[in-house]
Formats: C-alpha cells, structure tokens, sequence
C-alpha cells in the first residue's frame, strides 16, 4: 500500500496525524484550520484507503461529547535502517513512527562499495518481515549529496560513491543516504524528543563530536553538513590535544577515543569507556578528573550551542552519551561558566546513545522519503547504468 493519499491537502492532514496523532476530527480540523465537514470527508477517504484507524474512544472533557480520535496503523509499513561505520554494518527494520521490530548488526566484509549493497541487500533479505520494506534509508558518516550520492565518507574511505543507485539495483526498494547526524537529528525531530518544538540542538558523542540543529521547524544542512564543523571547536585552553594537534578541541576533550586514551595513560593500563566511567562513578581520582574536565568541556560547548542558537533545548546523544551522566555537575558548572546569569537555564536532554538509535535515525530519513514522495523520477528507470558498472 503506497501513502499516496488523493490530493495536496489530504497528505497534509495524514502527515498532521502521523507525527502528532491519535488526534480527534475536531482537534485536526483546529490545527489545520479546516472546516470540519472538509475533515470529515478526507478522514473517510483515508480511513477508506487503510492510512488511518479510529481508535478506542476517549471522553471529550469540554463538551462531553464522545470523540473517536484517528490514527495511523504504524504496522501496515515498514522501512529499513542501516548504518554504516567504517567497520560494521547495522540495521533495523521499523514501522511507519520508526518503532524498531528487528534489529541486527555485523561486521562489513568489505568496504568497496558493490560488496557493501550487497550486504545491505542480504542483511535486508534476512531482517524483512513479510515482504521488501517501503523504503531504506542508509546513514554514514560523511557528505552526501541529493540524498543519493556519498561525496565523501573518510571512515569508509569513499569518495563519489552513488550508494542509492548501487543499493537500489541490489534491493527492491527506494534508497534514501544521508549524513548520519542528519539522519539522527530528524529522528529526534519526527519521533524523538524533538516532537513539536520548533528549535533545537542535538550534540553527539562518539568517535567524533557531532552537532545538529532545527531551527522553525527545519533541519539546518546544507552542502557542508558531515563534514564535521563542530568537531574542532576549542573548550579549553589547557586541554589535552586531538588527532589534528589542536588543544582542548571538542573532539580532544569529548570523543570516546580521547578519553580511553587519557585514562589509560594516568592508570597505566589500556581502559575503554565504559570502564572510564565506571571509575569516575566509584571515585577513582584520576578518571574522576579527566571526567570532570571533559564534562566541563561539554557543558561549555551546550552553553555556546544555547547562547548562538537559542533552542529550546539541547539534546544529547551517541555512544558516549554516559559522559554527560556521570560528569552531569561539572557539565553544568561549564554551562554556568560560559551563560549570562539572566539567561534562562538550559534544558539538556539525554537520549540513547546505542547502535539502534542511529539505526532509527536512518529509518526515518526512508519514512520521509517515503510520506514526503520524495522518490520522483529517481527510483527505477532513472538510475544511471553506468555510474554502477564504474563501481563494481
Ligand atoms: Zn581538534
């Protein structure tokens, strides 16, 4: 079943109820400024073609009169979401709001790029349920561009790599790519926290330091989204250095990797993040304050985050998310440090930093391809031939 309801205004009230339903006819009819007899005929027709379903009743309170909210059927699609980091290949299959149902990852056997549809192609073979997904969306970390194109991907070693074309000719499906933040701060926008705020900011911890930013409702991104331009950004004079010999970069205090290496050195001994943290947590000195001074160092890239944004909160997420938990005092001693006292505080939000998370996120750049039709002309007869015969 394709989401293709009849007109321009029919898709407007199944997006309406796909991002903020179950949702009464009345209090569509409100959000949409729609007469309600006009609301009365689409939802029919959408009820009509299987997109929506009147769910239990809940008592109106103002009126009294019983309403029959409507809803999506989230089961009747699913999409796949695959992430690709320069050694592993993930992916979750979700329905229509981006709930994971399964959920899978191995290592990559090969980074060339016709081996790498090829494994997406089994690995979606083995993960569907029933039949091919409606759509797949594939995040990684790098630029991308028209939704199709891997410009670059240093991870994976890429560069013009048209992914969509190679994974569309080895799946019956369309193929959407994109930066993997991107794909990250749109989950949190459509499904996430990010539900119904307008402006916001999603930093993330990993192997890198990631930024995104909706501002009026809109993602941020241009041609230079994935490059990675918040990575660098100098927290502290006096900080250790990253890979590039800046001192006290965001990637120098905050990526995982920085402080493995920071810790391992002060006990002598190789330790990996999560040990990291749990000294810090059982107070063990050292990994106690090389902690302390990344959380510092975090909570002072949220306050120029807040300060130059203005969002309404801050949202942070990526594997190493258990930073700003452990650390979450001295991250906020770095927000007071860098905001006016008459500023409003900041809310900071915690997500989940696994593998499924990016996954989703991945997942919901296929959901709104797929909603928003974003296809066109690309899928199918338009795929360029050539272009994949140069990549095998
Ligand atoms: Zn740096």
């Amino acid at each position: 079943m394709a989401w293709k309801p009849s007109d321009d205004l029919s898709h407007t009230v199944a997006l309406e109820v796909l991002l903020h339903g179950p949702l009464s006819r009345s209090d569509l009819a409100r959000r949409l400024a729609l007469a309600p007899a006009t609301l009365t005929r689409i939802s029919s027709e959408l009820i009509d073609a299987g997109l929506f379903v009147e769910v239990p009743e809940l008592a109106e309170k103002r009126t009294g009169r019983p309403s029959i909210p409507l809803d999506v059927i989230p089961g009747t699609h699913h999409f796949l979401g695959v992430k690709l980091s320069g050694d592993t290949l993930m992916a979750a299959v979700t329905d229509l709001r981006a709930d994971i149902l399964r959920y899978e990852e191995e290592p990559l056997a090969s980074t060339s790029p016709v081996a790498v549809a090829a494994q997406i192609a089994a690995l979606e073979a083995r993960l569907r349920v029933d039949e091919p997904p409606a759509a797949i969306g594939i995040g990684l970390g790098g630029v991308v561009t028209d939704g199709r194109k891997v410009a670059s991907a240093p991870f994976l070693h890429w560069q013009e790599v048209p992914l969509a074309d190679l994974v569309e000719a080895a799946c019956d499906a369309p193929v959407f790519v994109a930066n993997d933040l991107t794909a990250f701060t749109e989950s949190q926008h459509w499904f996430g926290v990010g539900r119904g705020h307008e402006n916001f900011a999603v930093l993330t911890l990993g192997i890198g330091v990631g930024y995104g930013c909706v501002a009026n409702g809109r993602l941020l991104a241009n041609e230079d989204s994935g490059v990675g331009l918040v990575g660098h950004w100098p927290l502290d004079p006096f900080g250790p250095l990253c890979v590039k010999g800046h001192r006290g970069c965001a990637e120098g205090l905050l990526a995982i990797q920085s402080i493995e290496r920071d810790v391992s050195t002060a006990l002598n001994r190789p330790v990996g993040f999560e040990e990291a943290v749990e000294l810090a947590e059982a107070g063990e000195p050292a990994a106690r304050e090389i902690l302390d001074a990344s959380g510092r160092g975090l909570g002072r890239l949220v306050a120029a985050v807040a300060n130059l944004t203005a969002p309404d909160m801050v949202v942070v997420g990526g594997e190493g998310v258990r930073l700003a938990e452990v650390a979450a005092a001295s991250m906020r001693d770095g927000i007071r440090a860098d905001r006016d006292p008459r500023a409003s505080e900041v809310v900071v939000e915690l997500v989940s930093g696994g593998n499924d998370s990016w996954c989703r996120g991945a997942a919901v750049i296929a959901i709104q391809g797929y909603v928003l039709d974003r296809t066109g002309s690309l899928h199918g007869s338009q795929r360029n031939p050539r272009e994949i015969a140069e990549h095998r």
